[in-house]
């Protein structure tokens, strides 16, 4: 058996275009388009590839958006203090604070200081209580961007057993509440769940989101479930990659980089599973389209543009 592959950026592109065409209704009608300001602290390169990718997309989509980049040793109360700013801007609708934060910056005060009618990424208590009571305000952005790809691929997720390996706030427990909502009896196992390959196999959709690279083989996967790779995982030990990747390393890009991207989830389990992510290129493009997907529905409570969403 091989597995379906389900790449994330056909369906980006359709969120894109339902997204840039509120943005023109919005327009056309006289109104401000909807504003995302990131707010990037220190010089990660992944964390800047990202917010540019965000900030990009977003004028792509007619949105207003800019990043302000703040030096790596920023303090939690210089933070603060620009979140505070944006909270206040009419102009922005939509804040979104690249995690990780540097050290020494308190990231739960960062995150709950921002309004949570601009949370589009959905880390606010508040808007995380809602998204539990099965109301949420904003989707979660990876999350949700899954949930998109199952339903836009077809797969059914009404009383199925799905299993998420990891509990993170941003990934692993929102994933289990919106799969959840949708009628899935939902596991979520973690760094103590004992013989974790066993209770994977129960599951008909996998999802992993540990950040371990090729921790999920063959073993753990069903035959025929559908298998979702969230991990993001720079490997830069040749052998590692080697071993983890196999035929489907990329050599050249490794030499070019130093490092390959791998995901939680080994290549080879496509031979057992029914249709799976793969990483690049699988879930990565659909947290980015969430985002502006949450920036419109902000802008849309907020000043009530565009009419309903
Ligand atoms: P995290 O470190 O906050 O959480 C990891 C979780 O995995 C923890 O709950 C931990 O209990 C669990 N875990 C750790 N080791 C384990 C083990 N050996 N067995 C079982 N469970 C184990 O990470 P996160 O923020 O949830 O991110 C997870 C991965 O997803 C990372 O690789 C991250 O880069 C990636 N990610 C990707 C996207 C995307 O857009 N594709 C978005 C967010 C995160």
């Amino acid at each position: 058996m091989s597995a379906k592959l389900l790449f994330g950026k056909p369906i980006q592109e359709a969120l894109l275009e339902e997204v840039a065409a509120s943005a023109r209704t919005i327009i056309e009608a006289g109104q401000r388009p909807p504003h995302l300001t990131a707010v990037l602290v220190g010089g990660d390169p992944a964390s800047a590839i990202y917010v540019r990718t965000k900030t990009n997309k977003s004028r792509e989509v007619g949105f207003g958006s800019e990043a302000i980049i703040l030096p790596q040793e920023t303090t939690t109360k210089e933070v603060l203090s620009t979140v505070t700013r944006l909270n206040e801007d009419d102009a922005v609708d939509g804040i979104l604070v690249q995690l990780p934060l540097p050290e020494h910056c308190d990231t739960k005060t960062v995150l709950d200081a921002v309004d949570p009618a601009k949370d589009v990424d959905c880390f606010h208590p508040h808007n995380t209580g809602l998204l539990v009571q099965g109301r949420p305000r904003f989707a979660p952005a990876t999350p949700a961007g899954i949930i998109e790809l199952l339903e836009r691929s077809d797969i059914e997720i009404a009383g199925k057993h799905a299993v998420i390996i990891g509990r993170s706030d941003i990934v692993g427990k929102p994933m289990a509440m919106l799969l959840l909502h949708r009628h899935a009896t939902v596991t979520i196992c973690h760094s103590r769940t004992p013989d974790l390959a066993a209770v994977c196999r129960g599951a008909d959709i996998l999802v992993a989101a540990v950040g371990v690279p090729g921790m999920v083989t063959k073993e753990f996967v069903k035959p025929g479930a559908v298998v979702i790779d969230v991990g993001i995982n720079r490997v830069a030990d040749r052998d590692q990659a080697a071993d983890i990747l196999g035929d489907s390393a990329d050599w050249e890009r490794f030499e070019e980089r130093g490092y390959l991207v791998v995901g939680d989830v080994r290549p080879d389990v496509a031979e057992a599973a029914g249709a799976m992510t793969p990483v690049p290129r699988g879930v990565g493009p659909l947290t980015i389209g969430m985002v502006l997907v949450n920036t419109l529905a902000a802008a849309r409570e907020r000043r009530g543009v565009g009419g309903e969403s």
